[in-house]
């Protein structure tokens, strides 16, 4: 993977090999640390890039900080100018891959999240499909249960959580698996390792309301968006057990980095007649549409870099 070209580091933009910390860093020793996954795409005709939601992100960035008390003093609005005075610097024509870092940044032992300073870093990077078989994906039912809210709150995009994902994750790729889903500790389920879950079941689509655990994502709000503005569709927000994902007729994954992936077996069944389904592959154009800037009426959600010639 290509290393990202400069940083945005304790308030300037710098040469990313000048982004240096101490290995005793509190954010590093206990995963006192929040990020997000924003990724920016290339638009040829245009040419320009435009960031995917970054407000949203960054709303959502700043309330993950304030579940682990930290105060960036910044605000959505000041966190998306630096980062398109970063992606002006780094002067990317490609899709791209940005991940906002706020840490706790003393050198000091010891567990807590008072009184100690807070740093954030941004970084932008080229970046490949992050599932490789994003259209018949086979997923797997994870062993591993999701970080309960009162464990550590999957709604905040909290770094020490995400070794429950890595678990998740390795043990489905170690099986031969694409991804897995996770089910709470009731046994619903929750999400994949690093994207949320639809199941379509007679044409309405069902997603695990923000209550099962998962991490509440833009791209889920904007399938959301998209499937009942352009394809008319009921979508519920409403626990689904572990059975239904074996007799639901679509399913797909939704993230930032994954985007939408087709899943089309579980566990060696297959899902419908075991390839992507229509609603699955309506909704890929429609998103693929709507993160370049070509979908009439969603150009809201594009963030323009450069100026305008
Ligand atoms: N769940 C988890 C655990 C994630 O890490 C991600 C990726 N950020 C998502 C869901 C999807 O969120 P988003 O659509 O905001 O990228």
């Amino acid at each position: 993977m290509a290393l990202p070209i400069n940083a945005y580091f304790k308030g300037k933009i710098v040469p990313y090999s000048e982004a240096k910390i101490g290995i005793l860093t509190h954010g590093l020793n206990y995963g006192t640390a929040v990020f997000a996954g924003i990724r920016a795409y290339w638009n040829a005709d245009h040419q320009q890039l435009y960031i995917f939601r970054p407000y949203d992100h960054y709303q959502r960035f700043l309330n993950s900080a304030r579940l682990l008390h930290m105060d960036l003093g910044e605000t959505p609005q000041s966190l998306t100018q630096i980062t398109i005075d970063l992606l002006r610097k780094d002067d990317y024509h490609q899709d791209i891959y940005i991940r906002p870092l706020a840490y706790k940044a003393d050198e000091a032992i010891g567990v807590r999240l008072h009184d100690l300073h807070d740093e954030f870093a941004i970084v932008a990077l080229p970046f490949e499909r992050y599932i490789k078989n994003d259209t018949s994906a086979h997923v797997t039912i994870s062993s591993w249960r999701r970080v309960d809210d009162n464990m550590i709150p999957a709604r905040g995009k909290i770094s020490g959580a995400y070794v429950n994902s890595a678990f998740v994750k390795t043990d489905a790729v170690l099986a031969g698996y694409d991804e897995a889903l996770v089910l709470t500790q009731e046994g619903h389920v929750s999400e994949g390792s690093a994207m949320n879950v639809f199941i379509v079941r007679d044409g309405v689509l069902i997603t695990p309301p923000v209550t099962e655990n998962i991490l509440e994502g833009i791209i889920r709000r904007s399938v959301m968006e998209l499937a009942q503005s352009e394809l008319n569709l009921t979508v519920l927000e409403r626990p689904i057990d572990r059975t239904e994902v074996y007799l639901c007729d679509e399913l797909f994954l939704t993230g930032s980095a994954a985007q939408i992936v087709a899943v089309t077996h579980i566990d060696h069944r297959p899902i419908g007649n075991g390839v992507m389904g229509e609603i699955t592959a309506r909704l890929r154009v429609l998103f693929d549409d709507a993160i370049r800037a070509r979908l009439p009426g969603y150009t809201k959600w594009n963030t323009a870099v450069y100026e305008k010639v």
